[in-house]
């Protein structure tokens, strides 16, 4: 059985090198290096792949998840949408003394127990007994919502924008759905096809351990599925040995990186850490309006009627759902990067940045 080696490439630095990798050590008929456009990247980054494909005299398969049927099924259960059930917050209850838990019994006066781990390990012990709070909330879409969404709910072919408008939100650091619809699963399908048509995948991911904590155990090699591995070339490299050994083979890195971005993907990541941001905001702030432009339309699907790009935690839990939204959008969002101490004071230097200087944080700047 022949194999085929996929390559994913994301116009960063990482991706670039295990590119590199293996077209120095594969057939060239062999490998396949694929992109999974999101619809929120930089137009940098299809410039820079437009580059590698001169470069390296390949080419590279743009892949795109595509939200219609989702979005079409989305609109029929909003229009149908009959139920009567309320959802309540709940809280935890305990004794007289505040302290102790209160545990859950069943019908019959039992105490129902429970499976966690507990320093590693699991064991059984009894469940929490808790009481709703307030008075709920209605499920069911109200008819009001029900408008709004069906008039903005309908496929825009930018697939970041379009996953929003069907999930109803904006992805989270808790709830990164954006990765795994937009990039892993799109490129699991075409990794699957090409098992279907009789081959077997390596799939090389420019994976590295150092780049945070999720990754520092990430294996070089393992295998993921029926004639499905999964190779990970420079696992044990630095970021400095990566941009050395591009260098080596005559490719330039990404340009965004002498401009102040960390990593290279979407514009902006919904993680960007707020220096980050302060360069998006002097640099690419077109890319910001484009962001606030999208908070309208998928505000507009929401059942709750807004949800936020950012979700940078910039008040205190308290703050109604309102205010939370206020202090969260992207214009929002932008006055924060001009503040220091926490956000609570302005930053006179702030906004001084001249845009056309290098800011790498990788000091790529000669
Ligand atoms: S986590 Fe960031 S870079 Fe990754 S898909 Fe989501 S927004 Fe894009």
């Amino acid at each position: 059985m022949s194999i085929k080696h996929v390559i994913s490439v994301s116009g960063g630095k990482d991706s670039t090198a295990t590119l590199l990798i293996a077209l120095g050590r594969c057939q060239r008929e062999d490998i396949i290096p694929i992109f999974c456009d999101t619809g929120n990247e930089h137009v940098a980054v299809h410039e820079y792949l437009s580059y590698l494909e001169q470069a390296l005299d390949i080419t590279i398969v743009r892949l795109k998840a595509d939200f219609t049927q989702e979005i079409a099924a989305k609109r029929v259960f909003i229009a149908r949408d009959q139920r009567t059930r309320r959802e309540y917050d709940i809280e935890p209850v305990f004794e007289m003394d505040g302290k102790t838990p209160v545990p859950k019994r069943d019908g019959r006066g039992n105490i129902v127990m429970h499976k966690v781990k507990r320093n590693g390990v699991m064991v059984e012990e009894p469940k929490q007994k808790t009481r709703k709070i307030g008075s709920g909330r209605r499920v069911r879409w109200t008819n009001s919502a029900k408008r709004r969404a069906l008039s903005a709910l309908h496929p825009t072919g930018n697939p970041f924008l379009d996953l929003c408008m069907w999930k109803g939100r904006f992805p989270s650091r808790k709830a990164q759905f954006c990765t795994e619809e937009l990039k892993r699963n799109v490129a699991v399908a075409f990794q699957l096809d090409l098992i279907d048509a009789g081959y077997q995948v390596i799939s090389w991911q420019g994976v590295r351990r150092d780049e945070s904590l999720n990754r520092r155990d990430a294996k070089k090699m393992e295998r993921s599925g029926k004639s499905l591995w999964v190779f990970r070339p420079i696992v044990d490299w630095s970021a400095a040995q990566v941009f050395a050994f591009c260098a080596q083979q005559k490719i330039q890195p990404n340009p965004l990186y002498k401009q102040g971005m960390h990593r290279v993907g979407c514009m902006p990541c919904i993680n960007a850490g707020k220096d980050e941001l302060r360069e998006i905001v002097a640099r690419f702030p077109v890319y910001l309006e484009e962001k606030s432009r999208w908070e309208a339309r998928v505000s507009q699907t929401a059942k709750r009627g807004f949800s936020t790009f950012f979700c940078k935690e910039l008040h205190d839990n308290n703050m109604a759902d309102r205010r939370v939204y206020e202090a969260n959008r992207v214009e929002s969002v932008i006055e924060w990067t001009r503040t220091t101490r926490g956000g609570r004071q302005f930053d006179l230097l702030a906004g001084t940045t001249e845009p056309t200087a290098c800011a790498s944080a990788y000091g790529l700047c000669e």
